[in-house]
C-alpha cells in the first residue's frame, strides 16, 4: 500500500494549486532578490556571475515547473498516445537563454537585469554546456525534442545523466589535450531528481526455464547484479505555447543490498568501495563520434538506457491498465536514435514475455509494431556489433531472446527465399566467425516498423547499399527523415538583431514556421534592406573575433572572408582538404601571385576522438600551419588560419551568425546528413560543400548559382575506387605539386621531423577512402568563384539573403512534423486549452 502524504480529507488544490507566477520585470526583480539572497546567500560582494546566473535560473525555472506540471497532467487526463526518444545523447548546451526566449520572457528578464545593474550576456556566458553529446546526433536529438514541444507533440526524451560530459579541449604545442568535463560540480539547477520513479537494471546471472502450468515455456534471469536507476528530469519548453516536455536522464547508482556477502563477511568498507562499479555505469560519456566502442561498459550504459526507459513506460501503462497490453501499440511508440539504444528490442520482448506473461507472438507483434529505427551512418567502422560471448556474460536472457528473435526470422527469409543459404548469412542478426557478433543495426532493423535515414541521398543509399536485402524484403518499412535544426535555438536566440530585423521585414511568423523565410526573396533586391544585412553580418564577425580574442590573442581584419570549418575532426570531413587550400593560399602569396586578392580568415575548429591518431594529427597540422602562416610578416592579414579550441554548442551560437563561407567538404556518400551546414545557411552564410547529405538538399533550395559546388559524386567515387592513383593527380598539377612539396619538406614541422608522414602517405594512397586529392583541383577552382562573389559585397549579400531565405525546409519543425504524420501518428495536445 503506498504510504500517502496528505491526510486524506485534505484537498490537494490547497498545496499544489497556486497563484500563477507573473511574468513581467517587477516578478523577476523580486524573484531574483529572493533566490540571490535567501536561496543562494550571496550578496553584492559576491563577484561571481555563477550565482546571479542561479537566481535568474531559479526565477525562470519556477515558471517552467508550474507549465510542466499542466503538461503532465492534460497528458494524464487526455491518456493520448506518445512517443518516446531513446538517445544516448542529448547534446543540448546552455538552457537559460533558451528558456527565456521560448517562455516569452527574454525582453522582461533583460529589462530586470538591467535595473538590477547586471549584464544579461554575463549570466548567459556563466553558465555551463551539458556536453551530453559528441556532436550531429546529439545535438539532433536536442533539437527534435525542442521542435517536438514547440508543436505539442506528447514525446519523451530519454536519455543518460553523465557525470562527465563531452572532454574540455586543449591545444598545448599545437596538440589537443583532453580535460575531463566535470559539468555537474556547481549543480545543476535545471533537474529534479526523481526516486519515486527509480527503476532496477539487472546484469550478469544466469536464465532458467520450466514449463508452466498451461504448458508454455517460461524463463527466469536470477543471480543478477542490480543496478538502480535513478531519473533526472529537465523541463523541455515548447515556444511561447504552455507546452513543457520531459528530457529524462538516468544515473547509475548502487542497489542498498550492494555486495551483501563482502559485508556480512565483515568487509564494509570493500563492500561500499565497490559501489563504485556500479556506479561507474553513467560516469562518462564515450567521446567516439562515428565510430563503434566494443567496451563491456558502454553495452551496460546502452542497457542500463533501454530497460530504464522501457519499465518506465510499462510502469505507467500498468498503473493505468493492470496486464492487459492489447493496446499498448496503439499508445506507445519508441524512436531508436541509431542502433545505440536498439537493445530495447530485445529488452521490450523480455519485459513482455518473462514479468507479464505474454506468448511469443503477441509480444512480437507488439514490439514490432512500436519500435523505429533511425539510421545515422554508413561507414562501416560506426556499425555496431557486440560479441556474442559478451553479451551472454552481460545480459544472459537478452542474449537468449536475441537468437529466438534471429530463428524466427532466418524462417521468414527462408520462406521468402528458399535454398538462398548466401542470403540467410548476409541477413542474419548473427554474425558467424570464431567471435560470434550481433548486428545491431539488422536487431533494430527487424524488430521495428519503421527504419529511415537522415537526408535523400543517405536514404537511398541505405535501400541501395548497406540494406539492401531488408528493403527487398519489407520495402515498406524504408523512409527518409531529413534532419533539420531549431530556429529557436539557431536563430532567433543565438543572432538576436538578425532576428529582429527578419521580424520587422516579413512578421515573427518565421519562428514556428520557418518556411515563412522566403517572403525575405524580394528584399535581396532591396539596397536599403542589403545595407542593414551586410552591417549584421560584419556586427556578427565582429562579436565572433572578440569571443575569439578573449581566449587566445590573434589580429584577425573583419573585413576578411571568414571560411569556416566547425565539427568533430575526422578524415571522411577533410579538414585536410580545407588545410591544402590554405597552403596553395599561402604558396600564391608567396609566389607574388596576390593580383585582386580576396583577404581571408580561416577558422576551423572540433574535437577528435582521443583514441583516433590521424585525427589528433589532423589538429596538429592545422595549427603547425597556422604558426607558419600567421607569424609571416609577408603574409599580413592577406591570409590567417586559426584553430578554435574547445568546439562546443555554445561556441556554435556565437560562431554561426558571424561566418560567411560554410565548410562542408566531406568526400561525398560519407556524411549522412549534417546540421551545421543547415545552421550556417540559416544564418546567411554561403555554403562550399560536395554533393553529399544534405548539402545537396541545401543546393536545391538554395539554388544552384547560390551554391559552391565542386567534387566527385557519390557514384564517381565509388566508380574511381577502382582505378585510382594520387600520384598521376599530383603530376599533373603544378599547384598540388608546391603544396605537396611544402608538406613534404617539413616547411610545417621544421623542428619535428616526420610528424606529418602519415598524413602525407594517406593522401597519397591509392587506398585512400576520402579522394582527397582527387577533389582537390575542382575544391581550389570552387574556392576561385567564392573569391569571385566576395569580391562583389552587393553581390554577395544578395546571395547571403537568398540562403536565409531558402532555409525554411531544414527546420527540425518540419522534420517532426514527418515523423509525427508518417511514424509516430500522435495527436498534438494545446496544454493551455486543455487545461
Ligand atoms: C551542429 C553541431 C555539430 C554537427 O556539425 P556537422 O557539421 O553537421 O558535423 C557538432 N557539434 C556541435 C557542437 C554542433 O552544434
Amino acid at each position: 500500500m503506498p504510504h500517502r502524504v496528505f491526510r486524506k480529507s485534505t484537498p490537494k488544490s490547497d498545496i499544489t494549486k497556486l497563484p500563477k507566477l507573473g511574468l513581467d520585470k517587477k516578478h523577476f526583480i523580486a524573484d531574483f532578490k529572493h533566490y540571490y539572497s535567501h536561496r543562494l546567500g550571496r550578496d553584492e560582494h559576491c563577484r561571481s556571475p555563477h550565482y546571479a546566473y542561479e537566481a535568474l535560473s531559479l526565477a525562470i525555472s519556477d515558471r517552467l515547473v508550474e507549465r510542466w506540471k499542466n503538461t503532465y497532467n492534460t497528458y494524464k487526463d487526455l491518456d493520448c498516445k506518445r512517443a518516446y526518444y531513446l538517445s544516448m545523447e542529448f547534446l543540448i548546451g546552455r538552457s537559460l537563454s533558451n528558456a527565456m526566449l521560448n517562455l516569452g520572457v527574454d525582453n522582461a528578464v533583460k529589462a530586470a537585469l538591467y535595473d538590477l545593474g547586471l549584464e544579461a550576456e554575463e549570466l548567459v556566458d556563466s553558465e555551463v554546456d551539458a556536453g551530453l553529446g559528441n556532436g550531429g546526433l546529439g545535438r539532433l536529438a536536442a533539437c527534435f525534442i525542442d521542435s517536438c514541444a514547440t508543436l505539442q507533440l506528447p514525446v519523451t526524451g530519454y536519455g543518460l545523466r553523465y557525470e562527465y560530459g563531452m572532454f574540455t579541449q586543449q591545444i598545448v604545442n599545437g596538440e589537443q589535450v583532453e580535460l575531463p568535463d566535470h559539468w555537474l560540480r556547481m549543480g545543476n539547477i535545471w533537474e529534479i531528481e526523481r526516486p519515486e520513479y527509480m527503476a532496477r537494471v539487472k546484469f550478469g546471472g544466469r536464465t532458467q526455464s520450466h514449463i508452466d502450468e498451461k504448458g508454455n515455456k517460461r524463463t527466469t534471469w536470477l543471480d543478477t547484479h542490480d543496478v538502480l536507476a535513478m531519473p533526472y528530469d529537465t523541463p523541455v519548453p515548447g515556444y511561447k505555447n504552455g507546452t513543457v516536455n520531459t528530457l529524462r536522464l538516468w544515473k547509475a547508482i548502487a542497489t542498498e543490498e550492494f555486495n551483501l556477502q563482502e559485508f556480512n563477511e565483515g568487509d564494509y568498507a570493500e563492500a561500499v568501495a565497490q559501489k563504485n562499479t556500479a556506479e561507474n555505469i553513467t560516469m562518462v560519456l564515450y567521446p567516439n563520434d562515428a565510430n563503434e566502442n566494443g567496451k563491456a561498459l558502454r553495452l551496460q550504459q546502452q542497457y542500463l538506457l533501454a530497460s530504464a526507459s522501457l519499465q518506465d513506460v510499462i510502469a505507467n501503462w500498468v498503473g493505468r491498465h493492470g496486464n492487459n497490453f492489447t493496446h499498448f501499440a496503439e499508445k506507445n511508440c519508441f524512436q531508436l536514435n541509431d542502433t545505440h539504444p536498439s537493445i530495447a528490442v530485445a529488452e521490450l520482448m523480455r519485459l513482455l514475455l518473462d514479468l507479464h506473461g505474454l506468448a511469443w507472438k503477441d509480444a512480437w507483434a507488439i514490439t514490432c509494431k512500436t519500435m523505429a529505427y533511425t539510421n545515422h551512418t554508413l561507414l562501416p567502422e560506426a556499425l555496431e556489433r557486440w560479441s556474442v560471448s559478451l553479451m551472454e556474460n552481460l545480459l544472459p536472457r537478452l542474449m537468449e531472446i536475441i537468437f529466438d528473435i534471429n530463428a524466427h526470422f532466418m524462417a521468414e527469409v527462408s520462406a521468402r527465399w528458399p535454398g538462398d543459404n548466401d542470403r540467410m548469412a548476409r541477413m542474419s542478426i548473427i554474425e558467424e566467425g570464431r567471435d560470434k557478433k550481433v548486428r545491431m543495426a539488422y536487431l533494430a532493423i527487424v524488430g521495428s516498423f519503421s527504419v529511415n535515414g537522415v537526408a535523400e541521398l543517405h536514404s537511398k543509399l541505405l535501400q541501395e547499399g548497406l540494406f539492401r536485402d531488408f528493403y527487398e524484403l519489407w520495402p515498406y518499412k524504408f523512409n527518409n527523415k531529413t534532419n533539420g535544426v531549431t530556429p529557436r535555438r539557431w536563430l532567433a536566440a543565438c543572432n538576436p538583431d538578425l532576428a529582429e530585423l527578419i521580424t520587422a521585414t516579413i512578421g515573427d511568423e518565421w519562428i514556428t514556421n520557418l518556411s515563412a523565410l522566403a517572403k525575405l526573396r524580394p528584399f535581396a533586391e532591396d539596397a536599403t534592406f542589403r545595407k542593414k544585412w551586410a552591417e549584421l553580418k560584419r556586427a556578427n564577425k565582429q562579436r565572433l573575433v572578440n569571443y575569439k580574442k578573449d581566449e587566445h590573442d590573434i589580429e584577425i581584419n573583419v573585413d576578411a572572408l571568414f571560411d569556416v570549418q566547425v565539427k568533430r575532426i575526422h578524415e571522411y570531413k577533410r579538414q585536410i582538404l580545407n588545410v591544402l587550400h590554405v597552403i596553395y593560399l599561402y604558396d600564391c602569396i608567396k609566389r607574388g601571385e596576390t593580383k585582386n586578392w580576396v583577404p581571408r580568415c580561416v577558422l576551423i575548429g572540433g574535437k577528435a576522438a582521443p583514441g583516433y591518431a590521424m585525427a589528433k594529427k589532423s589538429i596538429k597540422l592545422i595549427n603547425n600551419v597556422a604558426n607558419v602562416i600567421n607569424n609571416d610578416p609577408a603574409i599580413g592579414d592577406k591570409l590567417r588560419l586559426v584553430f578554435m579550441p574547445n568546439y562546443r554548442v555554445s561556441a556554435m551560437e556565437k560562431i554561426c551568425p558571424g561566418a560567411d563561407l560554410s565548410e562542408q567538404i566531406s568526400t561525398a556518400g560519407k556524411e549522412a546528413s549534417g546540421t551545421g551546414n543547415m545552421k550556417f545557411m540559416m544564418n546567411g552564410a554561403l555554403t562550399i560543400g560536395t554533393l553529399d547529405g544534405a548539402n545537396i538538399e541545401i543546393r536545391e533550395e538554395a539554388g544552384e548559382e547560390n551554391f559552391f559546388l565542386f567534387g566527385l559524386t557519390e557514384s564517381e567515387v565509388e566508380a574511381m575506387h577502382q582505378h585510382y592513383n594520387p600520384q598521376a593527380i599530383i603530376n599533373q598539377d603544378s599547384e598540388l605539386q608546391n603544396v605537396m612539396r611544402l608538406l613534404e619538406c617539413g616547411h610545417f614541422n621544421q623542428f619535428e621531423p616526420g610528424i606529418f608522414d602519415d598524413i602525407i602517405a594517406a593522401l597519397k594512397s591509392p587506398h585512400d577512402p576520402w579522394m582527397t586529392i582527387a577533389d582537390f583541383r575542382s575544391y581550389i577552382e570552387a574556392q576561385k568563384r567564392v573569391e569571385q562573389a566576395y569580391r562583389d559585397q552587393d553581390r554577395w549579400t544578395k546571395m547571403s539573403i537568398l540562403n536565409t531565405a531558402a532555409s525554411g525546409k531544414f527546420s527540425t519543425d518540419r522534420t517532426i512534423s514527418e515523423y509525427n504524420q508518417e511514424i509516430w501518428k500522435l495527436t498534438p495536445v494545446n496544454v493551455e486549452k486543455n487545461q
